[in-house]
Order: C-alpha cells, then sequence, then structure tokens
C-alpha cells in the first residue's frame, strides 16, 4: 500500500466500523481505506449531464428505457414458451 500523495510506504490504521483495512500515511496525513475507489470525474459528469436535460428530454430518456425493457420481456417470454420444446 502506497500513499496516493507522496507514494511512500502507508502504516496500517486500524478497520473502519464496515472492517475494511484502513492506512495512514505518516509523512503527509493522508488517509486510504482499502478497497474504496475515489469518485471518478466521469460518474460526476455524468450526473450534471442528467441534471442538465430538460423535462422533455428525461420523458424521452425514460420513455426509451421502458420500451427496452418490454422488449426485453418480451424476449424473455419467448424463449420461455420455446424451452419446453
Ligand atoms: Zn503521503
Amino acid at each position: 500500500m502506497k500513499c496516493p500523495k507522496c507514494q511512500k510506504p502507508m502504516h496500517k490504521n486500524g478497520t473502519t466500523t464496515a472492517g475494511k483495512q484502513r492506512y495512514a500515511c505518516r509523512k503527509c496525513g493522508v488517509g486510504v481505506t482499502q478497497g474504496k475507489t475515489p469518485p471518478r470525474p466521469l460518474s460526476e459528469l455524468q450526473a450534471n449531464y442528467y441534471q442538465r436535460l430538460t423535462p422533455e428530454q428525461k420523458a424521452a430518456r425514460q420513455a426509451r428505457n421502458t420500451e427496452l425493457q418490454r422488449q426485453r420481456r418480451a424476449k424473455a417470454k419467448q424463449q420461455d414458451e420455446t424451452s419446453g420444446e
């Protein structure tokens, strides 16, 4: 485990309430929880993008998703009916 800030080896610093190992850097004080990835800027961009959509665009996205789900269900039903043969 290396410090994401200064790349020095980190030291164990107890565990979180979820039982994950925590690490701390003695040099710069950065704390890291094992297995926890920092939020990606991409997901933030996507969230902002969705917030900028107009109500009409959101409705169009919703309608598209509903149609895709309907198609998937129809396909699954078709497979159910033919699997018995
Ligand atoms: Zn450090």
